[in-house]
């Protein structure tokens, strides 16, 4: 039979994709047939078609994805096929009559949730139909060593078993191929020799890479970085999905990106029906081109020219990762692909998998996930062997593009960068009068005695070589600011040097003391450059005014109970310091200050600049 003319009339297709036409004669031979295509390469039209040629048989579809059933009929009945869905969605009557009218053969395609075809009512009726196939759609769902595992799924298999009129053929429907999925959901949909068709999950115009930052904050820096082409009044540059493992997490990066001032929506089976569907809908007209979301979006919601795809954290596995970033390029132009791989989100997951009932597949399918981020080949390679399939390099993945040495050196000055970032974050901490004080005492009492390090470490209640060398564990000072890290005590007598509050003494081994008080050195140590005081240069205007704005800035963020970079981060105070501006505008104006930072926070910024006009 000339399957075109009916493709191009029926669904105005011109051709079938890879896979597609194969497997649609399977299944209208009669035969099982398992169908492998990754995400978005058209799986529906391999039971919409058949379906459509039947007389008065009904095509019985098995679907997890509620919200997707009824998009998926109306586009049936568009299509002039008649179809309808059963679901937790309809009231109890709704349902009666939809079913009787599948039973009646007024319909071509019935939709029903796995909850609703395993039900004790459902199979009286099931009996009564006079069915062409059986589908499952997401069979993956059969295994627990898929990424979705739905326990009815495996229940399914009765359907048929116990049907009068069993000899109908049972089609299923995946995006994932490894082996032990594919044997799951032979087995446990009892097919029969099925047809497996299977085409390939390379795919040439992505550009995968992974990223390894160390802290939140780095990842915040990036992330907002990779969408700098997003940012407000740009033109419109495709779409991006920035996923999440947490619901806490997709709240956290949505606000953040608003901050920024990203037109930007968020998804995740937290909020209600309406609200996604509106969310989903700003998203696919374009009006909201970034979408921050758990794994609850994407199933089936594919948009042509979704241009990068981040994984803020690590999905929870290698299947997951594959279906997820698949949904970039969609439409063949060149797209990307980055995952954030950092090793307490691994931790996240890995709690997250060990909750689910009975699950104890975890910790495996994190592996594969470890194992793709932290090994030198080929990505594509990775994924694609992953799922079974062996290929040849991309080309244009992180790995490819650079030599083994350079990955390695980048990856070193990742994490020499990342160390950096960590003590910078450390040394910012807020004293309050009293922890100030305590430092101040100390060096009232020992003057130019220790450099800063140890004053920091004996405070800070280090037993360390040095504070071991001075006696200084039995001074009464040591562990009075044990709440405090070390690195804040520094930064702490570092700003008061630059404020001459404290002066230096000594040379190669500067000691401090405070100004007013002399530097009465006490018998300790051999300096020869005792009591020369070293000529420190005054604060800048500009220093004076980034501490009143890093201050404004710790303030608020207490206030507000965020993050201090979601507030500002250093560079943009340094930017406004630098800069001054006077009036809203200007201050909008700055790199880095959205409008929304801008209502929020501008009169006040403006005020503290006004003090040093
Ligand atoms: P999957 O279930 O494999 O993820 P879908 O069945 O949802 O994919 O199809 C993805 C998109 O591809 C849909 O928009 C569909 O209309 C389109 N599509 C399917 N088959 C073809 C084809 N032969 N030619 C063009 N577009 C197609
Ligand atoms: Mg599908
Ligand atoms: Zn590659």
């Amino acid at each position: 039979m000339d399957l075109l003319p009916l493709l191009k009339s029926q669904f105005g297709f011109s051709g079938f994709r890879s896979g597609q036409r194969e497997a649609i004669e399977s299944v209208l031979s009669g035969k099982d047939t398992l169908a492998i295509l990754p995400t978005g390469a058209g799986k529906s039209l391999i039971y919409q078609f058949p379906a459509s040629l039947q007389k008065d048989k009904l095509t019985l579809v098995i679907s997890p994805l509620i919200a997707l059933m009824k998009d998926q009929t109306e586009s049936l009945l568009a299509k002039g096929i008649p179809a309808a869905f059963c679901n937790s969605t309809l009231d109890e009557l709704e349902q009666m009559k939809i079913l009787s009218d599948a039973v009646k053969g007024n319909l071509k395609v019935l939709l029903v949730s796995p909850e609703r075809a395993l039900s004790p009512g459902f199979f009286k009726i099931f009996k009564e139909m006079n069915l062409f196939a059986l589908v499952v759609d997401e069979a993956h769902c059969v295994s627990q060593w898929g990424h979705d595992f739905r326990p009815e799924y495996r229940q399914i298999h009765l359907l048929r078993e116990r049907h009068p009129r069993p000899q109908f053929p049972v089609l299923a429907l995946t995006a994932t191929a490894t082996m032990k999925v594919r044997i799951d959901v032979q087995a446990a949909l009892g097919m029969r020799s099925p047809n497996v068709i299977l085409s390939t999950f390379f795919r040439p115009n992505l550009k995968f890479s992974v990223e390894y930052p160390s802290t939140e904050r780095d990842k915040a820096d990036r992330l907002l970085e990779l969408l700098e082409p997003w940012k407000e009044n740009r033109k419109f540059a495709g779409r991006t999905i920035v996923y999440c493992a947490t619901r806490k997490k997709t709240d956290e990066v949505f606000e953040l990106l608003k901050d920024f001032g990203f037109s930007v929506g968020k998804y995740h089976a937290g909020r209600t029906d309406g609200i996604r569907e509106r969310t989903q809908n700003a998203y696919s007209t374009g009006k909201v081109p970034v979408l921050v979301a758990t794994n609850a979006f994407g199933m089936g919601m594919d948009q042509p020219d979704v241009r990068l795809v981040i994984h803020y954290q690590v999905p929870s596995s290698l299947e997951a990762y594959y279906q997820e970033a698949g949904r970039a390029g969609r439409d063949n132009e060149p797209a990307s692909c980055v995952l954030f791989y950092k090793n307490a989100d691994v931790a996240t997951q890995a709690f997250m998998l060990s909750k689910e009932t009975n699950f104890k597949g975890g910790d495996t399918l994190l592996k594969h996930i470890k194992e793709y981020a932290n090994k030198e080949e080929c990505r594509q390679v990775q994924l694609c062997a992953y799922f079974g399939e062996e290929i040849k390099s991309c080309g244009t993945c992180d790995i490819c593009l650079q030599s083994g040495s350079s990955a390695d050196r980048e990856k070193f000055i990742r994490t020499e960068e990342a160390k950096l970032r960590k003590k910078e974050e450390k040394r910012n901490y807020d004293f309050d009068e009293s922890e100030e004080s305590s430092i101040l005492q100390f060096l009232s009492q020992f003057p130019a005695t220790f450099g800063k390090n140890l004053i920091a470490k004996t405070l800070a209640g280090k037993l360390t070589k040095d504070v071991l060398r001075y006696r200084l564990e039995r001074n009464p000072f040591h562990g009075q600011l044990k709440q405090i890290p070390e690195e804040a005590i520094v930064a702490k007598l570092e700003f008061w040097v630059e404020n001459k509050k404290v002066l230096v003494s000594g040379n190669k081994y500067p000691k401090l003391y405070l100004s007013g008080s002399s530097p009465v050195k006490r018998k300790l140590g051999s300096d020869s450059s005792e009591g020369q005081t070293k000529v420190k240069k005054p604060p800048t205007l500009n220093s004076q005014i980034l501490r009143e704005l890093m201050n404004y800035r710790d303030r608020k963020s207490r206030q507000l109970k965020w993050k201090k970079f979601m507030v500002f981060q250093n560079p943009v105070l340094k930017r406004i310091a630098e800069r001054k501006p006077s009036t809203l505008g200007e201050l909008e104006a700055t790199k880095g200050v959205g409008p929304a930072k801008v209502e929020r926070f501008g009169n006040e910024i403006l005020e503290i600049l006004q003090k040093f006009q």
